[in-house]
């Protein structure tokens, strides 16, 4: 039986080769395709700079970091999220802070947001995360946030391919300090592992490129100690600074190799992910037990996940015995997200999950259906009718 899951990747015989060449090539690390890469990605978004790194994760620790989130301070953001956008603050030594989200989009409640501001000045960052690629309401958050004097980054994770309102993509930095993409293999590409942040800021693309490598920016720093890289007005050649603390969150040609030619079908990606949603939508439209969970502003989505919402109650069911029916038939459903303030990590530090209404219907009859680009027609007929037949 072909399982069918939530979300996967979608991999040609091109990206395979992309792959291949480079594994035949000279450089398996810091050669020219992580340039390459990160050029492709800021031109196709529209942003000054880009930055790659090892993970998503990985972008909003660096992120958080460029940001100036630290131990005075605390990022805002939802608890409809995968707990590295909230984790990033930690990293960081600054606090998490969470809000409530809208029952129409799932993303963060700009109501919400500015009663948080006003309750902890000490927010310095926002993260708005665009939940299943349908962008939050931009001018709006940064309207607020400007008013606040706090800086945006944006966690983009589910988001290339996006457009905000303006028709332009997501990524391109006109509302926000910085942009974060994910490339693990569910998301819109893969590098297998893999993120990239965007910025228009040249103080901030310095900060990551030092932040990504040990704190060591070989290229674009001017030397703090100029003294020690040069003999008799003779450049040392082997001479490099280590300026602060950094990381190393670097990634590889080989997966660059694979971003790079996976970009290239990002827009066929979205097509095809947009005309499986239509026939999801289609089918549901004037069902009381099973809904869309997003249903303001889904038309400039990247539609990383279709998540409904399901009256489980109504349909005499359990959401654990229905995704276990759904399982033992081949299909494999996910819950996104569990929300971050129920982790008893987040429990521990103070979170009190009855604080986010709206985030707690949502997450009651919250389902991720199967969305994904090699998902076809008759494999999305089969689980419609599972479906439908399951809710009787
Ligand atoms: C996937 C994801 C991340 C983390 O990205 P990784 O590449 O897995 O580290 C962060 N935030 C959101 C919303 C995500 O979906």
């Amino acid at each position: 039986m072909d399982l069918i899951s939530y979300g996967r990747q979608h991999i040609d015989e091109d990206d395979v080769q992309a792959v291949v060449n480079c594994l035949r090539s000279s450089a398996l690390t810091q050669g020219p395709l992580v340039s390459q890469f990160e050029q492709a990605v800021a031109d196709y978004v529209g942003a000054r700079y880009a930055v790659a790194v090892s993970s998503g994760t990985a972008g909003l620790h660096l992120a958080a970091l460029a940001a100036g989130v630290g131990p005075a301070n605390a990022l805002l953001t939802s608890p409809i999220t995968f707990v590295a956008t909230a984790n990033a603050a930690l990293y960081a030594g600054g606090a998490p802070i969470f809000a409530d989200v809208d029952a129409d989009t799932v993303n963060i409640s700009l109501a919400a947001i500015e009663a948080k501001l006003a309750k902890h000045p000490e927010i310095r960052v926002i993260s708005p995360v665009h939940f299943s690629g349908l962008p939050c309401d931009m001018v709006a958050i940064k309207r607020i946030a400007d008013g606040a004097g706090a800086v945006i980054v944006e966690d983009a994770a589910h988001a290339l391919g996006s457009r905000y309102a303006d028709g332009s993509a997501v990524g391109n930095c006109k509302y926000s300090l910085m942009t974060v993409f994910s490339f693990h293999p569910v998301k819109s590409i893969t590098t297998g592992e893999g993120g990239l942040i965007t910025t228009n800021d040249e103080q901030t693309y310095r900060k990551l490129l030092r932040l990504r490598s040990h704190g060591i920016n070989k290229e674009a720093d001017t030397y703090l100690l100029p003294e020690n890289a040069q003999t008799d007005g003779v450049p040392n050649p082997w001479y490099y600074e280590m300026q602060e603390l950094g990381f190393h969150y670097r990634i590889t040609d080989i997966q660059c190799a694979l971003g790079l030619s996976q970009l290239k079908k990002l827009d066929a990606f979205v097509a095809r992910r947009r005309a499986l949603v239509k026939r999801y939508d289609a089918t549901f439209a004037g069902s009381h037990l099973i809904r869309p969970a997003q249903t303001a502003g889904r038309d400039h989505s990247a539609h990383h996940l279709y998540p409904v919402r399901i009256n489980f109650a109504a349909a005499g069911t359990t959401r654990a015995v229905f995704m276990g029916e759904l399982r033992r038939r081949g299909v494999i459903t996910q819950v996104h997200y569990i929300p971050v303030t129920m982790q008893p990590f987040y429990q521990r530090l103070g979170c009190v999950s009855a604080d986010y209404s709206q985030v707690n219907a949502y997450y009651a009859e919250a389902l991720s259906l199967p969305l994904y680009v090699d998902l076809t027609d008759a494999q999305q007929d089969s689980v419609i009718a599972l479906l439908l037949e399951l809710l009787g």
